[in-house]
């Protein structure tokens, strides 16, 4: 890409901590399965090496978001099942089918255009059905799922169900009544319906214990080492470590200001780092003044606001050794928890990661 080795910024990823993170799952619910969902880019840290580490750690069932993320997945993973969660709109089935995706149908109508293609084709088509149970998102409404359980039989032709599914709306907290209801849903409706593999929990759910497994779970968030549940101790490793390049530093005075608005006033001579980091970069703006970022493994507040390409520190606690203007600063990774940097930008960590830009050069260890 480049022909200079001046690294402005990177997102490291680290294959091995997600490979550590898919096994830790397998621990948890094992003999379930464990499925990658590798959306959003593998929320952001790259599809294509996060299922090719995924796969080489056992993984063989994949889910996206899009269609378009499907069809980009399946050369990776040539042999896996790929789950598309948006679903199996008509226009999507010709190349569903090309590219040998499994949709997550979500409603009757999805099923009948489904069993319609698999009546054009003259084959049986693999689907997985989703059920609603306390999202109201996507999946079948109650009144739908009566009528499945009902007409399953005609409604189902051609059709081989190689999952039935629900999502969790509250798995990131345990005490959550939201949790059981949910389940008891899950369970009933199965009970009506024509047996086949079923999956209910995402990264929370896999924290939830063995009830919640079903046969398959679909984590994200832990593969990609985000504190699920808020544990005083993160049972995922770290895996994405963002840090900008410190490209100047400077004294200022007591009185001076700092970036745009002056919204920064030093109230003691301060030493001021600049970083290229912005909020181009994904970096969340609202984190001026109140983030923080590391310098070999000491914090220094963000200082000013947020530039489109920059973000200022106050490093006057930092030894004057450690600093120099090839020094990368932390934003979040092993110093900064993203857990930690998502609070400070009133977010979450699936938000901090996605919002990375292609500008910042995503750079895998352990690949
Ligand atoms: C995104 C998503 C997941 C993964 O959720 P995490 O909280 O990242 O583990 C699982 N299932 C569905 C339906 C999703 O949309």
């Amino acid at each position: 890409m480049s022909d200079t080795e001046f690294e402005a910024a990177r997102l490291t990823v680290r294959l091995g901590a997600i490979a550590a993170n898919y096994r830790l799952c397998q621990r948890q619910i094992g003999p379930a399965a464990v499925a990658g969902v590798v959306k959003a880019d593998a929320y952001g840290c790259g599809a294509a090496p996060v299922a090719r580490a995924l796969a080489a750690a056992g993984c063989d069932t994949y889910f996206v978001a899009r269609l378009e993320e499907g069809i980009a997945l399946r050369p990776v993973v040539p042999t896996a099942r790929i789950f598309v969660l948006d679903g199996g709109a008509p226009d999507t089935i010709p190349a569903l089918l090309s590219h040998r995706l499994t949709p997550v149908l979500n409603s009757l109508a999805e099923i009948a255009g489904w069993s319609a293609a698999a009546r054009e084709t003259s084959s049986e088509l693999e689907a997985a059905i989703h059920i609603d149970t306390g999202m109201s998102r996507l999946g079948l409404p109650g009144e739908e799922l009566s009528v499945l359980a009902r007409e399953w039989k005609k409604r189902l032709e051609g059709i081989r169900v190689v999952l039935w599914m629900s999502h969790l709306a509250c798995a990131d907290d345990p005490a959550s009544k939201m949790n059981a209801v949910q389940l008891d849903r899950f369970r009933t409706a199965l009970a009506m319906l024509p047996p086949a593999p079923a999956s209910l929990s995402s990264s929370g759910g896999v924290l939830l214990g063995k009830d919640y497994a079903f046969d398959l779970v679909r984590p994200g968030i832990g593969l990609y080492g985000g504190n699920v549940q808020n544990a005083p101790q993160n049972p995922f490793q770290t895996v994405a470590v963002l840090a900008g390049r410190v490209l100047q530093l400077r004294r200022i005075d007591r009185g001076d200001t700092v970036g745009y608005g002056a919204t920064f006033r030093a109230k003691r001579a301060t030493v001021i780092a600049t970083v290229a980091l912005g909020y181009a970069d994904g970096l969340m703006r609202v984190i001026g003044n109140r983030g923080v970022a590391a310098i070999a493994g000491k914090r220094a507040p963000v200082v000013g606001r947020i530039s489109m390409d920059l973000t200022t520190l106050d490093v006057t606690e930092i030894a004057p050794a450690m600093l120099s203007t090839d020094v990368m600063a932390e934003f979040f990774g092993d110093t900064i928890a993203i857990d930690e940097a998502a609070r400070a930008a009133d977010t979450v960590p699936y938000e901090i990661l996605t919002a990375l830009t292609p500008r910042v050069p995503r750079v895998y260890e352990g690949a």
